[in-house]
């Protein structure tokens, strides 16, 4: 490590200490290196490796509209009774918008906006699918180190973007509601296979019921296999905090599973293959694909076009090329 690097990581110590003691601008920060793709989150990521693995993170997915903020702000509450430490992520696919407003100055969410004790944040990937899924598993694991011992990941379903997402959480909870046809939507998106725990929410409207069903159908028709566990179906009125306790005792249910079956552990090294795979791709692909000043590539794309060379052959060379360069 040369001594820029090694300064550069005992500043990142000092902004995740401030961030552990409870220093909501100082993790803002960090989280903007995140969103940033900034140069300084490597550093960051370094000193802050030994600190992670210890908060338990829910995912909650579903339809706009669905109830997953009044939701989620509901599972702050009862977290926050039992005087946990809870981060929020909301992350939007859809949304442009990115920083701390978006989710704040949702009505439910004001309840907690003065309480130290929460910390609230939202993402949007300006239209980078690919850019979410790197993102994400980075400012978790910010907020992990930073202390808080649940973490609430929200986004917004809308197809594969938000099932890589979901695949990030010990837990991830589906969220529906009567009548918008979306248990069915659920089973088409591949959602069946992330649910860790259905919520049928609004359940003071009519067709709760029938959701349910559907959604009893569909588990039961799933292939399972003994010892594996089975997605129960909770319903919730978000809005009035009603089922939000029986949620939370299914949460705990499913992290006592996940412990005794070795499963937390094997979804945890699942998914810290996919981060390193995506970042090694990333960079391989910055690599490859040129740096500035480096006429190899155009002179390999000369001669497969000229039909000298063949496109693997010329690929090799590139990857050789770029490896040897890297020693
Ligand atoms: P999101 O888009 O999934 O985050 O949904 P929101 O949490 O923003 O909720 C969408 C709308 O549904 C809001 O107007 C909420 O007040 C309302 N809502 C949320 N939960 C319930 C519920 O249990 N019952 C009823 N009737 N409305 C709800």
């Amino acid at each position: 490590m040369t001594g820029a690097d090694q300064a550069a990581t005992d500043q990142a110590a000092g902004a995740i200490e401030r961030a552990r003691g409870g220093d909501a601008r100082a993790l803002a920060r960090l989280l903007s290196l995140v969103e940033n793709g900034s140069p300084g989150l490597r550093p960051v990521m370094t000193a802050l490796a030994p600190l992670t693995g210890q908060a338990r993170v829910i995912g909650l997915t579903g339809a706009p509209g669905v109830g997953k903020s009044t939701a989620t702000a509901a599972l702050v509450a009862a977290y926050r009774e039992r005087e946990l430490r809870v981060g929020v992520l909301a992350v939007d696919p859809t949304s442009p918008f990115s920083g701390g407003a978006l989710l704040g100055d949702r009505v439910r969410m004001q309840d907690h906006a003065t309480d130290p004790a929460v910390f609230i944040r939202s993402m949007a990937t300006r239209g980078h699918l690919g850019g979410l899924s790197r993102a994400a598993p980075q400012a978790l694991r910010v907020l992990d180190a930073a202390g808080f011992d649940v973490l609430l990941l929200e986004t917004v379903g809308v197809g594969q973007a938000e099932v890589e997402v979901a695949s990030l959480a010990d837990t991830t909870l589906v969220l529906v509601a009567p009548g918008m046809g979306d248990a069915i939507q659920a089973a088409k998106a591949g959602i069946l296979e992330v649910a860790d725990i259905f919520v049928v929410n609004k359940a003071d409207k009519p067709g709760a019921q029938e959701a349910v069903r559907d959604l009893r159908t569909m588990i039961a028709m799933a292939q399972r296999g003994a010892g594996e566990w089975k997605p129960p179906i909770v319903t919730t009125v978000a809005v009035k905090g009603e089922g939000i306790g029986e949620l939370v005792a299914k949460v705990d249910a499913h992290w006592s599973w996940l412990d005794s079956s070795g499963q937390r552990d094997a979804r945890r090294r699942t998914r810290a293959r996919e981060e390193i795979t995506a970042i090694a791709v990333a960079e391989l692909r910055q690599r490859v694909g040129g740096l500035p000043g480096d006429s190899r590539l155009d002179a390999l794309a000369d001669r497969v076009a000229a039909g000298e060379l063949d496109p693997f052959t010329a690929a090799d060379e590139l990857v050789a090329a770029t490896s040897a360069r890297q020693d």
